[in-house]
């Protein structure tokens, strides 16, 4: 049994306490719950003592209790979500909308009011916290920002459970196309193989700028992608796990380098890639190809509108890409 050095009240005189474990019902927000309590009981006159070091256990376990009655997020899962991202609860409160001093206390074990922890459970799930960083992300500081956006796109070695990509719904964003898994796969082997360089932000760019040149030539788009304004450019949303579900797939291979992840095509024929698609798609890689070095094809992304008038994880819609295809026709004349 554990004892605790405290003070008995009674008895007048510190004490070595030992320790009795109990089921407790006590009242939060009004509300009867019962939970696992730790009390000292003094060895001398068997008084239990009240010590503030076990209460706040106790409270916090009848809280614990309440929280899992009641859906509500939890300290740890907070901190767990701040670090994980890597922001601070400053940025956590902005994005939120909710008071820093709510976050603050929140995490030092409050119970969270019913609309800020519908917010906070929803910035759990990737996709709550994507549209979140879509919305509020210009609040916070842009390096905050981008390791968030990196954490939830995930790393390819990040060692985390792997997901499946799951393919957007058909509408404006993705080009009017309903999104097929393994004619992406084949379009990104294509890519691959046409490219000189194909590392994976080459070929995020390369995938943008056929849909691009597809969408403006007949109003559909070719993959089905859904494309969102990043830091070095316009990428497909999703891109670490969309290629991590190609390679195991087997459409594509990924091998690192010094200087960052490169993809390799798998796929040995292409027949099943429509003519059409096939032009967007060449001319597409033909594009990327024209500029040596990561640094120029970044600038010139940069150059376009669709990028330089949206936020961070911003989604670019279809309907602004006409300026791809001029800008296209303009860097091969
Ligand atoms: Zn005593």
């Amino acid at each position: 049994m554990e004892t605790i050095e405290t003070f008995c009240p009674s008895c007048c005189k510190p004490v070595a306490a030992a320790t009795i474990e109990r089921n407790e019902d006590s009242l939060v927000k009004g509300e009867p719950v019962t939970s696992f309590a730790r009390i000292a009981v003094c060895p001398l006159c068997g008084e239990e003592i009240g010590d503030s070091r076990l209460e706040e256990g106790n409270v916090q376990r009848a809280y614990d209790a309440y929280r899992s009655r009641h859906n509500l997020i939890s300290p740890g899962q907070i901190k767990a979500l701040r670090s994980r991202l890597g922001i601070s609860q400053k940025s956590l409160a902005l994005l939120l909308g909710i008071g820093e001093a709510s976050i603050v206390r929140y995490e030092d074990g409050s119970l969270p009011s019913t609309s800020n922890n519908r917010l906070l459970l929803d910035a759990l799930t990737n996709e709550g916290m994507l549209r979140v960083l879509r919305e509020n992300g210009r609040l916070i500081p842009p390096t905050q920002l981008n390791r968030a956006l990196e954490a939830l796109n995930g790393t390819a070695d990040s060692g985390g459970p792997s997901k499946e990509y799951a393919p957007p719904e058909s509408d404006g964003t993705t080009g009017y196309k309903v999104p097929d898994i393994d004619y992406i796969g084949q379009c990104v082997s294509l890519l691959a193989s046409l490219c000189r360089l194909s590392y994976i932000t080459r070929i995020g760019k390369a995938l943008f700028v056929s849909d691009f040149l597809a969408f403006e030539s007949r109003g559909e788009a070719i993959t089905g992608l859904r494309y969102a304004r990043m830091q070095h450019g316009p990428v497909p949303v999703d891109y670490s796990v969309l290629f991590q579900s190609l390679e195991r797939l087997g459409y594509i291979s990924r091998t690192r380098n010094e200087y960052g992840e490169c993809i390799y095509p798998k796929v040995e024929n292409y027949d099943a890639i429509t003519e059409e698609d096939m032009r967007s798609l060449k001319k597409a890689a033909q594009f990327v190809d024209s500029f040596t070095s990561v640094e120029e094809l970044s600038n010139c992304t940069h150059s376009l509108a669709l990028w330089a008038c949206r936020r961070n994880a911003e989604i670019i819609e279809f309907e602004a890409g006409d300026e791809v295809t001029r800008l296209v026709a303009s860097q091969k004349g």
